[in-house]
């Protein structure tokens, strides 16, 4: 097993996060949803790494209601946000998280922080050991700059600096993606937060 990954889940505990560690997303997809009691209603964030493991379909298969707005058409993509605030199970991924179990997030809407801040009691955020980073909060800060965003820009064909050159420049973006960050000294209190730790790259 990964120690990197074990050291990140025991930093995790001590800020007060569930955390596990999987050799595989579908390990880590069989402990998902053998987690969720019957019947419940998931909402799920943009997270590349959900749709790589295809939680969405397996989730469905096992009987719950999944909220989506990937799924949605743009004119009521802004009710089933507001919806998913309200479901009692949220699925999403993390930009970054430091060996020392600092999450940090960047969003544009802040639909995902959000939820993982408030509403949702049971949040599940599952990371691939490619967003871990040596360092602190500027080099999770950095990595979401140098290497998710450049990646989410060309996925989305968005012409920010990033998408365009690889580098971020702010005074020069016009479609930004980066509104918010979020970064988590702790876990959020009143709820339960599972930080599901997996031994591939998933996402970007
Ligand atoms: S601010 Fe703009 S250029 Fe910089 S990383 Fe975010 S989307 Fe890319």
């Amino acid at each position: 097993m990964n120690d990197m990954l074990n050291r990140v889940a025991d930093a995790l505990r001590s800020r007060g996060f569930d955390a596990a560690v999987f050799e595989s997303s579908a390990d880590a997809a069989s402990f998902i949803l053998g987690d969720i009691p019957e019947g419940q209603t998931v909402a799920i964030g943009g997270s590349m790494t959900v749709k790589q493991m295809d939680l969405h379909t397996r989730l469905r298969q096992a009987g719950h209601t999944v909220l989506w707005h990937w799924e949605e058409e743009p004119a009521k993509r802004a009710a089933l946000l507001h919806e998913a605030m309200n479901a009692p199970v949220y699925l999403c991924s993390a930009n970054a998280v430091t060996e020392d179990g600092l999450m940090v997030q960047i969003d544009g809407n802040g639909n995902r922080v959000a939820a993982m801040c408030y509403g949702p009691n049971t949040v599940y955020v599952v990371i691939g050991r490619n967003k871990i980073v040596e360092g602190g909060y500027q080099q999770a800060v950095r990595r979401i700059k140098q290497v998710a965003c450049p990646g989410n820009a060309r996925r989305l064909n968005l012409s920010t600096p990033c998408g365009i050159t690889g580098s971020c420049d702010v005074s020069a973006c016009r479609n930004s993606m980066c509104h918010i960050t979020v970064s988590f000294d702790l876990a959020p209190g009143g709820k339960r937060t599972q930080v599901v730790l997996i031994d591939e790259d998933l996402g970007c």
